[in-house]
């Protein structure tokens, strides 16, 4: 596929996240909810999940923001839904590593699902915070999470 078609495709999946965001609603069951707001760019992310013995249940969102942030929130919560918090805590790491040039295995980079078409928007520096804001606002979440847990089995 040549890189034009590519960038294309990157595209496509970006704007049909942004257009049609999944699991943007109101978590009624949420355990830990967090907002994160990126001033550059005036983004806005509440994280909502549900963890259940240390596993995603359910994740939503809500917010707003320019067409990355949202895209990126909505392919985070698709990515991290079912997963362990450590499982979705590596893939955090994984994503704010990408943000900034890392290198990372295969391996680690297809468990993104589409978040990993975001790669491409580091390119522009400008954008990488509208793209790591939903990721940011879930480890803030997670880390959260695990204290609150902890005062609830004490
Ligand atoms: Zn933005």
């Amino acid at each position: 596929m040549g890189l034009d078609k590519l960038r294309n495709l990157y595209q496509a999946v970006i704007l049909d996240h942004a257009n049609h965001p999944r699991n943007k609603h109101e978590l009624p069951g949420a355990t830990t909810t967090m907002t994160v707001h990126n001033p550059t760019c005036g983004d806005t992310i509440n994280v909502q999940v549900q963890v259940h013995q240390n596993r995603i249940d359910e994740i939503a969102f809500t917010g707003s923001g320019c067409s990355i942030s949202q895209a990126s929130a909505s392919m985070m919560t698709e990515a991290v839904k079912g997963k362990s918090t450590a499982d979705a805590q590596r893939m955090a790491q994984t994503f704010s590593d990408m943000a900034i040039g890392k290198e990372h295995d295969n391996k680690d980079l297809q468990q993104l699902g589409d978040a990993q078409v975001l790669i491409n928007i580091m390119q522009f520096p400008a954008r990488i915070k509208c793209a790591t804001i939903s990721w940011w606002a879930l480890e803030r979440a997670l880390a959260k999470e695990d204290q609150s847990g902890e005062q609830r089995s004490k």
